[in-house]
């Protein structure tokens, strides 16, 4: 097999080694000048022990030189022999797409700000998952008050509590002065990338203003939307305007795809068209389920029209006594189950 990769390749891997280094779960200074802190596995007290130049050094577990030499420790891999695995295990953490390695190559400016542009999504993958992995079960105290309970949905997500300022960069922030409030980042998978964060916010502070604030200066997305590509023969998917309703759903077991705004009912309606093939052979059938005041209604008869023009089966969920499928959810879970498991066998056998 001769190389897959290019020298580029290999430059960028270089260039980005501090990504690397989070990615294993090393952790940045907390001042300017301190040193980084090495993997507890390997040292009794790894705090301050590994300085990063353009090389870095840990002289006491012996974790040194550039990302390819840094990856060929960590991972046990040999520079030499193991060079090529190196380089794709590098590819890899920086969220490139290997199998569009083949890319062609030019080194004219413009190629430069559209990678650089291209990092954000990767960005957000990295920083994410770092920073779940030291979440711990009493920080989601907000998602059990909204009853979302599922343990299994903070992983699959990678859903984080913490001040939006600690974890994005100053450049996607969103404008707010009480950003703080909002802490509770769920992220917005396409593939197996975040490509945005709901940034949601703790009400135990504030019921004024926005629910709900989005990063700037990149494209909003719909919370779920995998669930139409990888759609298996049979599925019924529920839609809802709010990413707490469709939790509301995941958390029992059910799919559910948030729009995030009714503004998004083109931008699904886009999505469906990609898949509608797969989506008709399969079978698919969707659920709308909407908030209950006039906008929602509207919104929900819109869509269901949109949808089934495209040939594809659509029901409507109708709340009576409350304002939101989270809402329901919260005040009678075993109603809201009971409600919810009739109206999927029912629409199971149409
Ligand atoms: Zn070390």
């Amino acid at each position: 097999m001769g190389k897959f990769y290019k020298e580029e390749d290999k430059q960028y891997i270089k260039d980005n080694l501090q990504k690397i280094l989070l990615y294993y779960g090393l952790q940045e200074p907390k001042t300017p000048k301190g040193n980084w802190k090495c993997l507890a596995n390997r040292h009794k007290t790894p705090e301050n022990s590994l300085t990063v130049k353009n090389n870095i050094c840990c002289c006491s577990c012996g974790i040194k030189g550039d990302s390819l030499s840094a990856i060929s420790i960590i991972e046990g891999l040999d520079i030499v022999k193991d060079f090529t695995k190196i380089i794709e295990k590098g590819l890899i953490i920086l969220g490139c797409d290997l199998s569009k390695i083949d890319r062609p190559q030019n080194n004219n400016k413009q190629t430069k700000v559209e990678t650089n542009k291209k990092q954000y999504d990767i960005d957000l993958t990295i920083i994410i998952s770092n920073i779940y992995k030291n979440m711990q079960d009493w920080q989601y105290k907000y998602f059990y008050k909204r009853g979302i309970n599922n343990k299994k949905l903070f992983e699959k997500y990678k859903i984080i509590i913490s001040n939006p300022v600690k974890v994005f960069p100053k450049n996607i922030l969103p404008d707010s002065k009480r950003i703080y409030m909002y802490t509770n980042i769920i992220p917005v998978w396409e593939g197996n990338q975040i490509k945005n964060c709901i940034l949601r916010r703790d009400d135990k502070y504030s019921t004024n203003g926005l629910k709900v604030l989005n990063l700037k200066d990149i494209p909003l997305k719909i919370f779920n939307i995998n669930y139409l590509y990888k759609a298996k023969e049979g599925d019924i998917i529920f839609i809802t305007e709010g990413i707490f309703d469709a939790l509301s759903y995941e958390n029992i077991g059910f799919k559910a795809i948030s729009l995030n705004s009714i503004s998004m009912i083109n931008k699904f309606i886009d999505q469906l068209e990609k898949y509608i093939a797969q989506l008709i052979k399969n079978n698919v059938k969707f659920v709308l389920s909407f908030d209950n005041d006039n906008k929602g209604k509207e919104a929900c008869n819109l869509l269901d029209t949109k949808i089934r023009n495209l040939g594809l089966k659509t029901f409507i969920f109708t709340l009576k006594n409350h304002k939101d499928i989270n809402e329901f959810y919260v005040k009678n879970q075993r109603n809201f189950y009971s409600s919810i498991k009739y109206t999927y066998a029912l629409i199971k056998n149409k």
